[in-house]
């Protein structure tokens, strides 16, 4: 009896104990504070909205309430102004540049490597003066020879030339975003995590990477692809129909991207999710039924 007086005596002065707690009360009262929703933001190619002209297009996306817009490198420094002006007093950014550039990072051929790099800077420096976040590259398609092997001295030589454009990316006020691309296209650097992994190694802010849903049927895993890099690194997403990269819809179930839409809402991924994607049916048709698929599927993630 003792010892259960003891335990209820000790039970009923830790309840008192805890009711007199300016903790417990505060616990016990305080709302739990709702984590903030990750927004989704679509982001369409230029050439995916409809529309005879730019601002026919923007006028489009800003009906079905697309909020990025994502142009090509190629002469995007003579677009700063008509560009800066388009966007202006809309509910629309610049988002990710598409590439544009000539000769590529990994060439053997110092003139092919010197065209990539001024080609680039290029269009690093105007991707700042129209506030987009960030350049799309690829190390190197499977086409492109010579090419430096795939190496460990490779892959540390990409490092080093990727921290001198970063640097003078986060100069500029932009990043420049690694793209992983399927086997077919770019052997070098197919996953998202890999691509991370090269920003980690780089260690310049300005060095970025991104997933494409289309390519990422090399993951085993969107959810896990997307974790992988994280808010650190993660800079842009392209979003196509997963069979034939078409528009979202257009592969029917095959067209699932609740996966890594968890992994973007979880990690709060502030970027765009850019239509990067053919169509064969009607976009004024297809394009509304896509992005009712996305929010219903960001939704359910
Ligand atoms: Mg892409």
């Amino acid at each position: 009896m003792k010892r259960r007086n003891f335990i209820m005596g000790s039970a009923a002065g830790m309840a008192a104990a805890s009711l007199a707690s300016p903790m417990s009360i505060l616990s016990s009262c305080a709302p739990v504070p709702e984590k903030p929703k990750t927004p989704l933001n679509i982001c369409f190619q230029e050439g995916i909205a409809i529309g005879n002209n730019l601002q026919e297009k923007l006028d489009y996306m800003e009906s079905l309430g697309v909020t990025g817009l994502e142009v090509g490198g190629r002469g995007l420094k003579n677009r700063v102004d008509e560009l800066n002006k388009a966007v202006e007093g809309r509910n629309i950014k610049l988002s990710a540049i598409c590439a544009g550039f000539d000769g590529f990072i990994l060439a053997e051929d110092p003139e092919v490597k010197a065209a990539f790099d001024n080609s680039m800077r290029e269009i690093i420096a105007a991707a700042g003066a129209i506030g987009s976040p960030g350049v799309i590259m690829v190390p190197a398609f499977n086409g492109q020879k010579p090419c430096k092997p795939h190496t460990f001295e490779t892959r540390q030589y990409l490092c080093e030339e990727l921290f001198k454009l970063g640097e003078y990316a986060k100069e500029c006020g932009t990043t420049v975003i690694l793209e992983p691309l399927n086997r077919r296209e770019c052997f070098y650097l197919r996953l998202v995590g890999d691509a991370a992994a090269i920003c980690r190694d780089t260690n310049s802010e300005g060095v970025k990477c991104m997933g494409d849903f289309w390519h990422m049927q090399e993951e085993t895993s969107d959810y896990a692809a997307f974790m992988a890099a994280g808010t650190k690194y993660l800079q842009h997403v392209h979003i196509a129909s997963r069979g034939r990269r078409l528009t979202p819809t257009e592969d029917g179930e095959k067209d699932n991207y609740i996966d890594g839409f968890r992994a973007l809402k979880e990690m709060g991924y502030q970027g765009h999710v850019s239509f990067e994607c053919g169509c064969e049916g009607d976009r004024a048709v297809v394009l509304p039924k896509a992005i009712e698929l996305m929010r219903a599927q960001w939704e359910q993630a």
